[in-house]
């Protein structure tokens, strides 16, 4: 009998057919669930599935313990934060994710949200369209610095298109305490050192219980004034009240997120800000990155079922 595959990341294959053929070639038989998610719905359909390829949605314990052919779950991405990890080592079902091949994509849309909001280029652009022609006075973005929470992989990236800028970079990473060769000039320092020396400051952490709300009042209130929040890691580390209060209160000049804590952000007061830049969350969608990344999840079911060694097995 062959085997069965969901495939809920709606970005999966979208650039080309390799990665949907390599499935088919080995006789897998492929569904996609592409509509607005509801839970009910996928918890009943993924009992019947050996393998899923995942995107964004929550895949929790109700769901996995409902999974009973499941044998393994390919993030679509690197971010693990919406699968319940431990239900899944408990019921024995093997997660791998994409880490680092995205990371290009996502530092070149962080990079270029930074340079966004300095310059206000979307901001002014729309009103371009609008019929306006106004004088718009941004900041400069070289030689400025740049803090990065985080200094995993793309993190690093970003620091690279700092350095052509010729921004001075700080990180903070606690689990990184030296700088691989080609970085040296960033400096690690603590979390405060960045927060209060960064004229822009981007955040690169993963979501879980100790970044949720990371950037709030406390860290706003030590950030410069007339500094700059660039967050592509995941809503719910910048909690969005407090950066609200701070950008309206004139403290901080300016945001740029690829993430939300609800994503859309529909009712949003941020949305009304002419000095925050919201991205529908496509960091990670540049052709390149999503067609390597669709790649892996199929080499990974078809290695799984053929007994061979998989690439970023999380657990
Ligand atoms: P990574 O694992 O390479 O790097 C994350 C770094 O964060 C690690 O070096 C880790 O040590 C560090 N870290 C963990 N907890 C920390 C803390 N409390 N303070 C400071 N540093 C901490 O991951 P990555 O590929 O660089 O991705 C970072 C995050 O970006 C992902 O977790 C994901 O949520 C997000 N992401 C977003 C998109 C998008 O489309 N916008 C795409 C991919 C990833």
């Amino acid at each position: 009998m062959s085997k069965t595959v969901l495939i809920t990341s709606r970005s999966f294959g979208q650039v080309s057919e390799e990665p949907l053929n390599l499935l088919k070639k080995n006789n897998f038989e492929v569904n996609f669930y592409n509509q607005t998610y509801d839970e009910e719905k996928f918890i009943n359909m993924i009992r019947n599935y050996d393998a899923l390829i995942i995107g964004a949605h929550e895949f929790c314990r109700k769901a996995i313990e409902r999974a009973r052919r499941l044998k393994i779950v390919c993030k679509h991405g690197a971010g693990l934060d919406n699968i319940d990890l431990e239900a899944a080592r408990q019921h024995n079902i093997m997660v791998t994710n994409v880490p680092a091949t995205n990371s290009n994509a996502v530092a070149d849309i962080a990079f270029g949200l930074m340079l966004d909001i300095a310059r206000q280029i979307s901001y002014g652009a729309g009103r371009v369209k609008q019929g306006s022609w106004d004088r718009i006075i941004g900041t400069d973005v070289c030689n400025k610095t740049l803090g990065l929470i985080g200094f995993g992989a793309i993190a690093r990236n970003v620091a690279k298109r700092a350095a052509g800028f010729g921004m001075n970079v700080l990180a903070y990473d606690p689990f990184v305490n030296n700088l691989s060769d080609g970085f040296s000039y960033v400096k690690l320092v603590s979390f405060e050192e960045v927060i209060m020396q960064a004229d822009f400051l981007s955040i690169h952490v993963p979501l879980n219980k100790n970044t949720r709300n990371l950037i709030a009042q406390q860290q706003l209130d030590m950030m410069k004034k007339g500094s700059f929040i660039i967050n592509t890691s995941r809503g719910g580390i910048v909690n969005e009240e407090d950066l609200y209060t701070y950008l309206t209160n004139g403290h901080l000049a300016g945001a740029g997120l690829d993430v939300t804590e609800k994503e859309p952000p529909t009712g949003s007061p941020l949305l009304k800000l002419h000095n925050v830049t919201i991205l529908p969350h496509i960091g990670m969608y540049s052709k390149e990155a999503i067609n390597a990344v669709s790649l892996i999840c199929a080499r990974n079911v078809v290695k799984m079922f053929n007994g061979e060694l998989l690439e970023n097995i999380v657990i």
